[in-house]
């Protein structure tokens, strides 16, 4: 299918979290409907879609109706079983490509992807075993994150090395998952830049945005982000880069360290992003929606910044400064309709203009 989708075509989206959530709002602007699919009861993005199925990533049956309902697929996070999209993938097009899925589900894979496309990662190697870890700190140097190869997320799977006394230890809270063992990298700071491509290939970048994590989970996205021209323009080469390779149709997340060598690739993300949710208050079009006319064959919307932006995510008990918040000026608010609030937990987010 190479055609724009029309009004009232649907587009089936994979996971119901809040990117779902705010996939589905943009949608819906460009008079297109969604339909969720999500193993979990009462998704969040439920409340703004369409359609909603509650049924698990193996239920071939639901698969079917679901695919048999919308015009293209498309997914919100990138741990979906590769059972589920062979079959998907025999009924409607999934964008972004099985490729891209693939590449970023496997660390292992993503850091061969990257270092094969002359980009610079940390340096990383393969630890099957114990042995394997011990040669690969003799190596790389005792100074390391040891990282499971699937299913990590906002930090999770991960075991800092100190010396190569923590290699055991280390080994040992993989839990019997394969892992690979990554250098550490003396960062100043981290950036990440939104891309998008079109299925004509045309790429269109926002501006590179700078990040502050805590405990492993983003806390603050502030754009501009503190680089160099140059490297300002390197970070945007590099994700167009990415793209190309993988002839990706979609929005992604690049993440990078900045370093005083240069910017070193940490991790692609094949999806929308939260370090790209200032671009709803920064830009004409937001990576939402840039996403959405990508993978309905639209032409990609204009992505320049019309403003400096600082999102904040609210986690957890942040929540309960929404009633302050909601009397500021110039900020933004988005929650996500989540019930309580747990520690670690994604409510919501604020967007605050700080140079309009
Ligand atoms: P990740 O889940 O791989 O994005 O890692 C989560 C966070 O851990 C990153 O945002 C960095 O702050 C830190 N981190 C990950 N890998 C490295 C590394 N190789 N060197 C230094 N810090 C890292």
């Amino acid at each position: 299918m190479s055609e724009a989708l029309e009004p009232g075509a649907a587009i089936g989206i994979l996971g119901g979290g809040q990117l779902g959530r705010m996939l589905s709002v943009a949608a819906s602007r460009l008079g297109l409907r969604t339909h969720i699919y999500d193993p979990g009861a009462e998704p969040p993005a439920g409340h703004v879609a369409e359609k909603v199925t509650t049924a698990a990533w193996d239920d071939e049956a639901a698969l079917r109706a679901f695919a048999a309902s919308v015009d293209v697929i498309t997914y919100e996070f990138e741990n979906i079983p590769a059972a589920t999209l062979d079959l998907l993938e025999t009924l409607r097009p999934v964008r972004p490509n099985r490729r891209a899925l693939a590449v970023s589900q496997d660390r292992l894979m993503e850091k061969d992807f990257l270092t094969g496309l002359g980009l610079t990662t940390a340096p990383y190697r393969d630890v099957p075993t114990l042995p394997a870890l011990e040669a690969a700190i003799a190596e790389i140097g005792p100074q390391g994150i040891l990282k499971t190869r699937r299913l990590g997320y906002d930090g999770k799977g991960q075991a800092r090395l100190k010396g190569a006394e923590d290699a055991a230890g280390a080994y040992a809270e993989m839990g019997g998952a394969e892992a690979i063992l990554e250098g550490f990298v003396q960062f100043s700071h981290e950036v990440s830049v939104i891309a998008a491509r079109g299925v004509t290939g045309e790429v269109a970048c926002f501006d590179p945005g700078e990040n502050v994590h805590e405990a492993g989970i983003l806390r603050t996205t502030a754009v501009p982000a503190r680089l160099a021209p140059g490297q300002h323009m390197d970070a945007i080469l590099l994700a167009g880069k990415i793209l190309n390779a993988l002839d990706y149709v979609g929005v992604m997340g690049v993440e990078l360290f900045v370093t005083a060598k240069g910017l070193v690739v940490n991790e692609i993300a094949p999806r929308v992003h939260n370090s790209g949710h200032w671009t709803q208050a920064g830009c004409t079009v937001d990576q939402f929606e840039q996403h959405i006319r990508a993978v309905a064959g639209w032409p990609l919307g204009n992505g320049q910044r019309y403003a400096d932006v600082v999102m904040e995510n609210l986690i957890g008990e942040d929540v309960a400064k929404v009633p302050a918040l909601a009397k500021a000026a110039d900020v933004q608010i988005h929650l996500y309709g989540k019930g309580a609030p747990r520690p670690g937990r994604k409510m919501g987010h604020v967007n605050r203009i700080t140079r309009g």
